[in-house]
């Protein structure tokens, strides 16, 4: 079947949330690769009799196609040695299929996929480096099936940082319009304002948002404020995407709660919140926060945030924030690697496991649970494990489960090591569980509108076709797992739980518009301090149009 055919999609119960369709038995017309109100009697169809329909997964949040994650699968030979991912089984004629790698950083085929195998149809690499964007373009053309994108790094950038310095806010956001544009980016993401290049620097990191960097005047409330009105201004589909200073530190909550609060009334997203809400600290042993923080979350509807869920087991940490994976290296005593690049951030990478009797993290798995059953807007405050930092985005069903079945997760946190929850709502007993409906808004509503997509996470007429159908099991993550259809553009890429097609993924990208005034300037800093020639630096051919803005 080709993208131009026509399908129904009978019998299902279909939750679409953003079309305030909860469960309902209704049919899903497709025709074109779009979803559409209706056709004609004796078009084909697919029984979906008893199973449940949902549109296709949103990954807001996740690593899977950038040079930090090449830097990453290198470092963990033993792993593909241990998960070697055999080609699939696609029909004749199909594109050819490709082998791989598995483990936490999975090779570029096949992460597309497993995504796939998985019902998510859209992902979003949340950190690239300007200068790397090139090789994360060329990673999203080798990952099928999913339209992917990138969030490019900014806020440790010396250009940038010598704009705040000299007050020049207009030309900030010129430069970061220029730079989405340059780069096919789709948002503006900022991690650890100014902390990175603190790093960088000789600094060991910046403390709080009043720190100045390397002497100058630039503090990471400058960064935020900055370029937190860049990307509003610019009126772009995704606000600024912010992983907040001290990451993983003991007391870090208050950090996080003064981001919120310089910010406020501005809109933003918080990423991998449950990374940000320990309490603790100057002596104190660590504790949840997570309480303190959801609450400012729930009440200010300008605030959005992906959870950061931490899930037992093997992960791989992946970041910009360099200083922070020194710390991690040391604490760990695992291999690492730190990198530095150019004029624009850092990178740091250490695999990681997490284990449930090890104290730090229970707590932290435990926080992140706390931030999903306390959420009281599940539009915003939605689903992400920062795969691969908090575990593998194959963990989700489980996750899933978790937020979906009390009984399991009380198991589960019997099991956990108790020593810091003292305190945690966790511990004293939380009761929800999370609807049918709820977790197709945190998978695909939530992450869709948060994100300005209009064509994602719904089933409305003029919508994507990327639909999954899930058969219903007693055991949630086995469902959650392996669905049994999964549509991608209105083609059947999963039959029977079988990958079978692998769709090239289109392009995800922003090309905001600026003041041609700032050009000149730039040529002059590139002239001067990069190794890079300026007219080199934007990213040629990309793919697709861009999304619109405004
Ligand atoms: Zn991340």
């Amino acid at each position: 079947m080709s993208s131009r055919d026509a399908l129904r999609i009978t019998g299902g119960s279909v939750h679409d949330p953003a079309n305030g369709v909860d469960g309902e038995v209704r049919d899903v017309c497709i025709e074109d690769g779009r979803i559409v109100e209706r056709l004609p009697q004796g078009a084909p169809t697919l029984d979906a009799n008893g199973m449940v329909v949902m549109p296709g997964g949103v990954d807001i949040h996740s690593h899977f196609a950038s040079s930090s994650c090449n830097h990453a699968r290198r470092l963990i030979p033993d792993e593909h040695a241990a998960n070697p991912a055999l080609a699939p089984e696609l029909l004749d004629g199909e594109t050819p299929a490709r082998s791989g790698t598995g483990g936490t950083v999975p090779s570029t085929f096949t992460t597309g996929y497993r995504y796939a195998g998985l019902g998510y149809t859209t992902a979003f690499d949340a950190a690239v480096a300007p200068l790397t964007a090139r090789h994360s373009h060329a990673e999203l053309d080798d990952t099928p099936c999913v339209d992917g994108g990138i969030f490019v790094l900014m806020g440790n950038d010396e250009y940038l940082l010598r704009q705040i310095e000299a007050g020049e806010r207009d030309r900030a956001r010129d430069y970061a319009a220029w730079l989405l544009q340059s780069t096919g980016g789709y948002a503006v993401k900022i991690v650890n304002p100014g902390g990175v290049e603190a790093w960088k620097g000789g600094q060991r990191n910046v403390t709080g948002l009043d720190d100045a960097i390397g002497g100058r005047k630039v503090t990471p409330r400058s960064i935020l404020e900055t370029l937190a009105d860049a990307a509003n201004a610019l009126r772009l589909p995704h606000p600024v995407h912010i992983h907040a200073n001290n990451l993983g530190v003991a007391g870090n909550a208050a950090t996080t709660l003064a981001s919120m609060e310089a910010l406020a009334g501005r809109r933003a997203h918080f990423t991998h919140l449950q990374f940000h809400c320990y309490g603790g600290g100057n002596g104190q042993p660590w504790s949840s926060a997570a309480s303190k923080v959801i609450e400012y979350v729930n009440a200010h509807p300008e605030v959005s945030t992906d959870v950061g869920q931490v899930m037992f087991g093997p992960a791989m940490t992946i970041t910009a924030d360099a200083p922070v994976e020194y710390l991690l290296h040391k604490s760990s005593g695992r291999r690492w690697t730190n990198i530095d690049i150019e004029l624009e951030t850092g990178c740091g990478i250490v695999p990681l496991t997490y284990k449930d009797k090890a104290a730090v993290s229970a707590l932290q798995w435990a926080i992140g649970l706390e931030l999903f059953l306390l959420s009281q807007d599940p539009w915003r405050v939605v689903l992400s494990t920062d795969h691969p930092n908090g575990g593998s985005f194959l963990s989700y069903p489980a996750l899933i489960q978790l937020l979906m079945d009390r009984s399991v997760r009380d198991e589960r946190l019997k099991l956990a090591n108790p020593r810091l929850l003292a305190g945690s709502a966790l511990a004293d007993g939380l009761a929800r569980e999370y609807s049918l409906n709820e977790i197709a808004i945190i998978t695909r509503a939530g992450p869709a509108r948060l994100l300005g997509l209009t064509r994602k996470g719904h089933l409305g007429p003029g919508a994507d076709a990327d639909v999954t159908i899930y058969s219903r099991e007693t055991d949630l993550a086995k469902m959650f797992a392996t669905p049994r259809y999964v549509l991608k553009q209105g083609a059947l890429i999963v039959e029977e739980g079988q990958l079978r097609r692998a769709l090239r993924g289109r392009r995800l990208r922003v090309a905001p518009g600026y003041d041609p005034a700032v050009l000149p300037g730039l040529k002059r800093h590139f002239d001067a301090f990069s190794s890079v020639c300026f007219a080199n630096y934007p990213v040629q051919n990309l793919p697709g149009d861009p999304v619109p803005v405004g």
